[in-house]
């Protein structure tokens, strides 16, 4: 897809409008396939949590993937766009054990990620095989809220607790059928994760009977142009000779796992807002958009960076710009940015707007999220309805 066609896309659904490309999505799904296609049995569970819409649920079905899913209601989306229990791991941190036997009811592969849940899980379902979340306490990534391996991290059961998970093992009889570990977002470094697969592997020793052994995701994938970014064929050479040899150590095929959101879907996604305003000041000039965090909050929440384009000026001469959003409170996309000239009325695009932008949307100042599109077989399909005024009141009682 091209510019032409997303200025067209604005033009019939409005703007602001999120946009997703189905061949990006295939492409990168089939460069993960690929780049693992000596292991016999690879799974590939999509994590939800980045981008939910079912439609985008489906195409990844259709694909062959998997689900990662992080609360009930991701899981109850993933069974209603037809994934099958069996291809659905429920991997919560920090939810009752209530919302953990709704799940087991459906019958998804359930992650455990605390020895408090695990004992009482054991004790009342020991027939129910079950994966466990280690932390292997490995750094990874560049933003400390989105590194999730290090030791005062409050993902996984630390392997320095092994036999502790031991003991609740033994004692309640269950059974443990996988190993995971997500060590975060944006690893960079391909001997970090092979170092932190090493401590997978050892841990997975001290378990009989397991399936599978699931790395998480944690792919950086480019922002920008010149971006580094995790280079998955080599992950894929190296780390699958390495899990090969480990399955025949531990002398059954295991099947390799993974769960990436944001390599999936991120690159394929284009979010389009118009130039609402024009602001020179003594220091800067501000280009003012018709959104602001409430659709797209990476760059307020984690000071990530989202290439921004003007497509109705893509030859203009460039400038400087900073560009804001019209939220009532610091709302910066951008400080300083080179953008192709910029007037009122212009259509500008932000680049990585597939994982983590609607997802992560709300109605902060009581404004509408938009629709979303997907661009599919070189046609436009409307995949969600833009809010309406309506849904800004839905729920809301009127006591006075
Ligand atoms: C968020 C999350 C993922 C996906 O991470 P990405 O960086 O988007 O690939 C995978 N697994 C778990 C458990 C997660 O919480």
């Amino acid at each position: 897809m091209n510019t032409t066609d997303l200025l067209s896309i604005a033009n019939e659904f409005g703007n602001p409008v999120y946009v997703y490309d189905a061949t990006k999505i295939t492409s990168q799904y089939q460069r993960l396939t690929s780049a693992f296609n000596t292991i016999p049995n690879l799974r590939v569970n999509y994590a939800v949590k980045a981008l939910s819409n079912i439609s985008v649920l489906r195409l990844l079905r259709n694909l062959g993937s998997g689900l990662d899913t992080v609360s009930i209601q991701e899981v109850q989306l993933g069974l209603l766009a037809g994934f099958s229990p069996e291809q659905i791991i429920f991997t919560p941190n920090g939810v009752s054990l209530e919302e953990i036997e709704e799940a087991t009811a459906l019958g998804v592969q359930i992650n455990i990620d605390n020895l408090s849940i695990l004992e009482q899980f054991g004790s009342k379902y020991p027939q129910i095989p079950i994966c466990i979340r280690i932390n292997p306490h490995v750094m990874a990534g560049g933003n400390s809220n989105i590194s999730v391996g290090h030791i005062d991290s409050k993902f996984g059961i630390s392997i320095h607790q092994i036999p502790h998970i031991l003991r609740i093992v033994e004692n309640t009889k269950m059974q443990i059928n996988g190993i995971h570990m997500h060590t975060g977002s944006d690893i960079l470094d391909i001997d970090v994760f092979l170092y932190a697969a090493e401590i997978l592997f050892e841990t997975a020793k001290h378990f009989e009977g397991l399936e599978f052994l699931d790395f998480g995701s944690g792919f950086k994938v480019p922002y920008k142009e010149g971006d580094i970014q995790t280079n998955i064929e080599e992950l894929g050479e190296r780390l699958s000779s390495r899990f090969l040899a480990f399955c025949k150590e531990y002398g059954k095929d295991l099947a390799l796992a993974f769960e990436p959101g944001k390599f999936l879907v991120s690159e394929a996604g284009f979010f389009l807002a118009k130039v609402n305003v024009v602001k020179q000041t003594t220091s800067t000039v501000f280009a003012g958009v018709d959104t602001g965090f409430n659709h797209l909050i990476r760059p307020m929440l984690y000071g990530a960076t989202h290439q921004i384009e003007n497509i109705s000026n893509p030859n203009g001469k460039k400038r400087f710009y900073s560009v804001v959003g019209y939220i009532c409170e610091t709302d910066t996309f951008a400080s300083n940015r080179q953008i192709a000239e910029i007037s009122e009325g212009d259509i500008l695009c932000f680049r990585n707007a597939g994982a983590y932008c609607f997802s992560m949307s709300s109605n902060y100042n009581s404004r509408l999220k938009p629709a979303e599109v997907l661009w599919h077989d070189g046609k436009a399909k409307l995949i969600r309805q833009a809010e309406t005024f309506d849904d800004i009141l839905r729920n809301q009682i009127q006591i006075f």
